[in-house]
């Protein structure tokens, strides 16, 4: 018997919640709560349709951690999985801290009132889940997630020493809306103005947002423009591949997208300084997402793949040098026909409930606050090809070119 309680019910949790109830065998009891009930209720009512599973839902403010450890007390859970928002990771842990309970989440944690991507807040528990004996897994999404554990098989099969990491995150959906984003348009927008960073030769090297653009042919999604950013896996793979020489992210924008994004910052409506609107207290950038699309209502029009992957660069296990490239390509239809959402909410709910998996049948364990990239990657690996998000990987003739 194992019960999981899950945080959050927007269209990661969404997927992660279906991906548990078709995998009842290790997920015998799912409990769902969320700031908005009426939301869990929906996920559970599709989940019953589609797996005859039962899920129980309940209201909470993730926010507040005494309500949190209250709920966490009566469900008595073996698992608290966090899919809410990077805001309340540290109240979830606090409160897991105070239940007993392990955790898992999928996004770094973010100070609502400062854009800042890093994992110190987090790291700093690590000597109060290793005193309590319990396990914190952190970034057990697709990227940071995925984009983990392929480094670290790439590394453990085939590499002697890994010298570049490029990781490539291409969206080659159409959701046929002039402008949306992919999942909370909050975070999304916070992630994509922030300043460029990456790793080289030692150090961290910032330069302006969006100002360096490579054009790359994406297996099975073609040509697209990528423009390097700043993503969270980028310091802990760093830490912990410590031989890593220069490390980049990069994720692909459509030509329509950047201009949307580029008018609306310029108006002011990107800003997360709160302003006064007759009265009353409003940050433009929450305002705006109140506007937008729900990403979760996205998925039945959204037409084409994500293609996310990895090429690594260094010494082969015989010595040589040796570039390779691994990646899996997601579908957003068949996402949306399995689960009813489209593939970004898919990529990242599905090693959600993978990473949950291995914790409840201690394949991963440990006590303390853990990377995806410091367990063994092999039985992640496998249950990515089981569970909908196979991978593949390629040797290249050489480095990238840029
Ligand atoms: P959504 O905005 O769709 O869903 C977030 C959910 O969290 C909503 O149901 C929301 O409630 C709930 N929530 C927000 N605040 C609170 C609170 N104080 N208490 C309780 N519930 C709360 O986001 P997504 O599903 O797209 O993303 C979920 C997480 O996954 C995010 O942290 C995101 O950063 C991360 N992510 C990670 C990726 C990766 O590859 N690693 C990729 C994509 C996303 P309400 O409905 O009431 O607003």
């Amino acid at each position: 018997m194992s019960h999981t309680l899950v945080i959050g019910a927007g269209g990661v949790s969404s997927v992660a919640v279906h991906k548990m109830a078709m995998n009842s065998e290790i997920f015998s009891k799912v409990s769902l709560a969320s700031r908005t009930q009426s939301k869990c209720d929906a996920i559970a009512a599709s989940v019953k349709e589609r797996t005859g599973q039962t899920v129980d839902t309940y209201q909470i403010d993730a926010d507040d951690i005494d309500a949190t450890a209250r709920l966490i007390e009566e469900l008595k859970p073996d698992l608290l999985v966090n899919l809410a928002l990077p805001y309340q990771d540290l109240a979830l842990m606090e409160a897991c801290l105070k239940t007993g309970v392990n955790y898992l989440d999928t996004a770094n944690y973010e100070p609502k009132e400062t854009a800042r991507f890093e994992y110190s807040w987090q790291w700093e528990y690590q000597d109060r889940f290793k005193e309590a004996g319990l396990m914190a897994l952190l970034g057990s999404g697709f990227d940071p997630g995925v984009t983990s554990v392929f480094a670290s098989w790439l590394k453990k099969h085939h590499f002697s020493s890994i010298r570049t990491l490029d990781i490539l995150d291409c969206n080659g959906g159409d959701h046929g809306q002039a402008f949306a984003t992919n999942f909370n348009p909050e975070i999304n927008i916070r992630e994509v103005t922030a300043p460029a960073r990456h790793w080289e030769d030692g150090d961290w090297v910032e330069t302006p947002a969006l100002s360096h653009k490579q054009s790359f042919d994406f297996p099975q999604v073609g040509e697209k423009n990528m423009y390097m950013m700043y993503h969270e896996e980028l310091e802990s793979l760093v830490t912990h591949i410590p031989e890593i020489e220069r490390a980049r992210f990069w994720m692909t924008f459509g030509d329509s997208y950047l201009k949307h994004l580029e008018v609306l910052q310029n108006v002011g409506m990107t800003s997360i300084e709160p302003i006064s609107y007759q009265g009353q207290e409003i940050v433009p950038l929450q305002f705006l997402k109140v506007v937008l699309p729900e990403p979760a209502g996205l998925g039945a029009t959204t037409k084409g793949k994500t293609c996310i992957g990895d090429i690594a660069t260094g010494k082969s296990q015989d010595g040589g040098d040796l570039t390779m490239y691994i990646f899996n390509v997601c579908d957003h239809e068949d996402a949306y026909r399995e689960t009813g959402n489209q593939a970004v909410s898919y990529t990242t709910g599905v090693p959600a409930m993978i990473g949950a998996a291995l914790m409840l049948q201690e394949k991963w364990s440990g006590a303390g606050v853990f990377n995806m990239e410091q367990f063994d990657p092999d039985p992640f690996m496998d249950m990515l090809n089981q569970h909908g998000l196979p991978w593949e990987v390629r040797e290249l003739p050489g480095p990238l070119p840029f």
